[in-house]
Formats: structure tokens, sequence, C-alpha cells
């Protein structure tokens, strides 16, 4: 058909093979249920839940030296606020052992419910064993089998590992990753590889020696009497397509719980896109119960940068519900004030401010669905869909911005204070839709 050509009539569509729109045909996406086995990391009185029915945990790491306790507890502190489920701390060095007790206490005296897990690397067999108060105030350890000893003492210091963790009831993550690789594995692979009448790629043979590296762990684990349930497997690459292919293959081959994350993504922009596009992509199909968004933080960013990435991948599939989400357009030509990029943006900073107040005060306030929207054209109509929603005037429109509320237009806004009075009227919304359910003495 010509650009120029009337639009054909829908009977003269389906004679050209347009199928006519059937409702049943088409299939609302959603992630595929996960089907893994729980572990549970506990510390104190405290439990928390991964894999199985517990909702897909964020997890994220300090890059302080555990040796400064205080320092640690700082950030760790700092990671659980922004939202991080579990903390992992590096535990390198004997003086890092000791310190991590205290760390424990540091965050126990500040009321704070969050889980340690420490990194182990070389050492972890000695340190584990000669440090009883840094094994009990750990509450999961990671092993990475590509660095646990070679030849002969490999098999032995795992051992000791897992002895370890099952002396003090915690779960292990068995976390390969492709920059550390058991190298003897490797090789052999490659070995038996060359043998192949038609040998594979090489990026083949890796994936398989890591899953390989992963799943004969944790067979042995199991061997040595570890509950298979208190295993957490991960591999992890740094190219988005071989962590989706090493994972599904994983997902396949065992029903341990899998911790998901791309390995040294990089810095700012690019580090966020490829982890959320390989994160969304696996836990779409239901792979994934735990996730760590690797970032390099820039020069002055924050550390709960990564938190703040892992959460909203979270968020975006529908997996997980943190925090009320702001609908906002991205403005174009028919808007060229910033008014409406300054109001999302003054709505967002607010909702954010609330949120540990109205957590507590309004329960499932998360779920708030808030339009910030730039012009007539599709302004009405997003915020019709919000829970409430305002539609700025574009260029050249009538100076008002019309306020929606459970799709119904509900007042026109006019004037200087328009961001104040709309955070007014959220703040009523909030109060009314979600603080009935608290009932009296509810709050802070
Ligand atoms: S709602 Fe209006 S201002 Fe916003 S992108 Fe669409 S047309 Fe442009």
């Amino acid at each position: 058909m010509n650009a120029l050509d009337p639009m054909p009539a829908a009977s003269d569509r389906a004679a050209q093979g347009v199928a006519a729109a059937d409702p049943a045909s088409i299939e609302i996406a959603a992630p595929a249920p996960r089907r893994s086995r729980q572990a549970r990391v506990a510390w104190g009185s405290h439990v928390v839940t991964v894999g199985g029915d517990a909702p897909v945990r964020v997890q994220s790491m300090t890059n302080t030296d555990t040796v400064d306790a205080i320092g640690t507890a700082i950030q760790v502190k700092e990671l659980a606020a922004a939202g991080s489920e579990l903390v992992r701390i590096t535990v390198n060095t004997p003086e890092a052992a000791e310190a991590v007790p205290y760390i424990r206490e540091q965050l126990d005296r500040m009321g704070l419910e969050v889980p340690l897990v420490g990194d182990f690397h070389y050492n972890g067999h000695r340190l584990l064993t000669d440090h009883p108060a840094m094994a009990q105030a750990l509450s999961k350890y990671r092993i990475n089998p590509g660095n646990v000893g070679k030849g002969d003492k490999k098999d032995r210091q795992f051992a000791m590992m897992i002895e370890a963790a099952m002396r003090h009831d915690r779960p292990v993550r068995i976390g390969v990753n492709w920059g550390s690789l058991d190298q003897e594995l490797l090789a052999s692979m490659m070995d038996d590889n060359a043998r192949r009448r038609e040998p594979w790629d090489a990026r083949q043979v890796m994936a398989q020696a890591l899953v390989q590296s992963a799943l004969s762990s944790a067979a042995y684990a199991r061997e040595l009497g570890m509950d298979p349930d208190q295993i957490i497997i991960s591999c992890k690459v740094s190219g988005v397509q071989d962590l989706v292919t090493v994972y599904r293959a994983l997902a396949r081959r065992c029903d341990h719980a899998l911790h998901l994350g791309l390995t040294e993504a990089g810095m700012g922009t690019q580090g966020t896109v490829a982890s959320s596009v390989a994160l969304a992509l696996l836990l779409q199909e239901g792979i994934g119960d735990t996730i760590r968004v690797s970032l390099t933080p820039q020069p002055g960013e924050p550390r709960t940068q990564e938190v703040v990435v892992a959460r909203e991948i979270l968020q975006s599939l529908g997996l997980r519900r943190f925090n009320p989400s702001v609908t906002a357009c991205p403005g174009c030509g028919r808007t060229t004030s910033t008014t409406f990029q300054e109001l999302a943006k003054q709505i967002d900073d607010f909702l954010r401010a609330q949120m540990p107040l109205w957590k507590r005060r309004y329960p499932g306030v998360e779920a708030l669905k808030v339009a910030v929207m730039g012009c007539i054209v599709n302004g009405p109509g997003e915020s019709k869909h919000a829970d409430i929603g305002i539609s700025l005037p574009g260029t050249g429109e009538a100076p008002a911005a019309p306020v929606f509320i459970d799709g119904v237009k509900a007042l026109t806004l006019r004037g200087d204070s328009i961001a104040q009075e709309f955070h007014a009227l959220v703040e009523r919304y909030v109060e009314r839709r979600f603080g009935a359910a608290t009932g009296p003495g509810a709050g802070d």
C-alpha cells in the first residue's frame, strides 16, 4: 500500500491477512512462577527467606575495609536503609574476621534488621575454622569454588567451609564467577572439547564449565551432609547473553535458589542498562530468587545506587512494590517550559521523602500510582489511569491543570502554587485511601 492510500476497511484488512482483534488471543505478560527451594538466612530471632515463595530479595555489598568496623557498619546501615535485604561484606584477613562480630553488634545496637553475608576467597576455610565468633555473627557464607584451593587441597578446604556452615546452621552461596573460574576444571573441559569430532564454541565450553563448577560443588556439599535447601547458587558473567545462557542451564538442571547478577556490569548508564536487561530477561522467565546489581560507583555517587537500581528492576517487572509509581511523560515540542519536569521531580522527591512515615501509617501505600503529564494530548488520558494525576498546560494551552482522582476529573489548579496544592491533594488521597486500614493506634 502506498503511504498516501486511504486506510483499508476492516473487511479488506481481513482479506489482506490482518487478523481481527480477538481478546482471547491476547495474553497478559507476567513473570513466570519460580520453582526453587527456600533457604533461611537467620540471625538472632530474625530470618530472611530466599527462594521458594519468598519475594525476590535485593542484596548488595559494602566497599569499605571490613577491619574498619564502624565505617563498615555505617555503610551496611545505609545500604539497608536504601532497601538492601542482605548485605555482604568481605572477610579476607584474620583482622577482618575479628571485626565481624563487632560490626554485627553495632548493627544490633542500631536496631538494624539486616543479615550479614561473608564473602570468602582463598583462606575462608581457615578463617571460618579459626574465628567461630565471626562464623556465628555472619548469617550466610559465600564460597567461590574457583578460589578454595588447588589440587588435593580443593575438596578438603571446600569441605571445611561447608562443615563450618553446618556447624553454625548457616546457608551458603556457591558463587562461581567467570573471572575466577576453576582453571583445572576449565582446562580439562577444553581438552575434552578438543577431542570432539565437532568441537563446541569456546563460549559454550565456558558456560558449561561455569554451570558444572557450581553444580558439582553443590552436589559435593550435599554429599557432606548440607541441607539442599540451604544451598544457593550463582554463576556470574559480565555479558548479558552469556548470563542468560548460564542461568537458563542452571534453572533447568537444579532447584536450588539462584542468586542473580551481572558481574563487573560497569559504571553509570552502561552498568544500569546491562544489569536491568540481563536480570529482567531472566526474572521474566521465573529465574532468580535474589538479585545484586554490581555497579561501579561513579566518583561522588553513593554506594546505595546499586540498591535503588535493583529495587527499580523488581518494581518495573511487577515482582515487588517498594514505592508509589510516578508516570511522567518525556515532554516534547508541545511543552517548551520546564514546569512539568520540575513538578514531576518534586512529586517524586515528595513521595520518596514521605514513604518511611507513610509505610508505617498507611499499609499498601506503595501501590499508589501518580501521573504528572505535560499537555492535553496524553495528559488527561494517562491521569485517568492513575490513582491521582495532573495534566499540566502545554505551550499555547490555557494556564490550567486539571486533576483527576480515581479516573474522574476532580478539580483544576491554577496559579503559582500548583505543586504545593497537588502535594496536599496527594497527601489527602493517601490518607483517605490507605489510612482507613490502619485503625486506632496505628502509625508511628
Ligand atoms: S503528553 Fe503532551 S507534552 Fe507530554 S509527551 Fe505527550 S504530547 Fe508531549
